[in-house]
Parts: structure tokens; sequence; C-alpha cells
């Protein structure tokens, strides 16, 4: 039997851990294959130091945390903060993650929610559903939020919700990671913790994520 792939493709290295960590560390825990593609490396959180600096502590940091939640590795386009569009279509970045869509045939892929507060979410979730649609995958397509308390682009969509109470701490453990990140962490720790009691207590469970079917 071959193992089941699950993609996340994100703007910046703590992304695919606010969003949908308790789930990924969730579907590794039941034997399925996590692969994370992130946009940009986030340097411009640190103009203070160099670009090669900042760009290995990323690295790093988001390495870190995929082992936490047990995932099967991270990959970075590097694509600049705020040049989401021009830089992909210069990269030929469409084709790429095309391609990664085909070669990985992911039963289940997330990414960022389309009315996100941050541009560069909205615009991975633009360039992720025009590539998503010429790869002829069958895979569930699913948005995660990372900023936006409440989600409204899809909410006519089908639901689906996790129940991570196995998992949360997993999550913020992985979140912990992210030491550069520590002015957003605690901005957004908070957040994490009201959706979660939120999720789970509309759905009964403990904590829990909540995603919207894109496709
Ligand atoms: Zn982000």
């Amino acid at each position: 039997m071959s193992k089941e792939n699950i993609l996340v493709f994100c703007a910046h290295s703590d992304d695919q851990i606010f969003g949908p960590g308790g789930t990924l560390a969730k579907y590794a825990k039941e034997g399925k294959d996590i692969y994370t593609y992130i946009f940009s490396y986030g340097q411009s959180t640190h103009p203070h130091l160099k670009k090669e600096v900042i760009t290995k502590i990323r690295v790093d940091e988001a390495i870190k945390a995929d082992k936490e939640i047990k995932g099967k590795g991270v990959r970075f386009f590097g694509i600049t903060e705020g040049r989401f569009i021009e830089e992909s279509i210069g990269k030929n970045l469409e084709s790429e993650i095309i391609n990664i869509i085909k070669r990985k045939k992911p039963s289940k892929i997330f990414t960022h929610n389309a009315d996100e507060a941050h541009g560069d979410h909205r615009d991975v979730n633009k360039i992720v559903i025009e590539a998503f649609d010429k790869s002829n995958s069958k895979a569930d397509l699913y948005a995660f939020d990372v900023w936006s308390p409440v989600t409204l682009a899809y909410r006519k969509n089908p639901k689906m919700v996790v129940d991570i109470s196995k998992t949360f701490k997993i999550k913020l453990k992985a979140l912990k990671c992210f030491k550069s990140q520590i002015v957003a962490l605690i901005t957004l720790l908070g957040s994490v913790y009201v959706k979660a009691i939120k999720h789970g207590l509309l759905n009964r469970h403990t904590f829990a994520e909540v995603f919207y079917k894109i496709r």
C-alpha cells in the first residue's frame, strides 16, 4: 500500500504550524507523509540582520518545527516578500507547483485562505488554486487561516473539523521553534488558544482546527 501524502503551501516559515499544525501532527501520527512548501524566507521581519543570517535562522527554525510535527521536510521557493505574484511568474513557480502535485499525488492539500489580512497569504491562495486547477489533481484542497479572526471567503463551502486534542501540545512545541518570530508568536499565541478552544467547543472536542474546502 502506498503512503498517503499531504501537502502544505504557505507564505512564511511559521504559517504551516500556526494554521494546520495540530492537524499535520495528527496526520503524521497516523502514518501520513507531510511535505511543506514555503514561498519566502521571511527576511523582512529582521531588517537589521544580514539577509543570509536571517535566511539561515528561518530555515533552521522551519526544519526544527517540521521535526516536532514529524513532517517529511520543508522546501523554500525563495520568493521575496511583497512580490509573490511577479516573482512566481518570473520563476515559473506555477509549473513547479503543478509538478509537485503530480509527483506527490496528495490526498489533501492545505493553503492560505482567500481573505487573510496579509497580502502574501492571499497571493499564495491565488497561485496555489491556479496551479491546482491545472494539475488535474483529485486531492481535496483546504484553506486555513493564520491572522483572520473570522473566515468569510469560503464559509459556504464544506467544512472539515479536525480534533487536535491529542496533538495540540505538539503544535505549541513546534510554534516555540520559531524563536526569531517572538513578537508574532506572542501576538498570535493567544489567538491559537482561543481558536482551538472555540472550534473545540463548537464541535465537541477539547481543541480543534477548522478548514474550508476550496476544491
Ligand atoms: Zn505568514
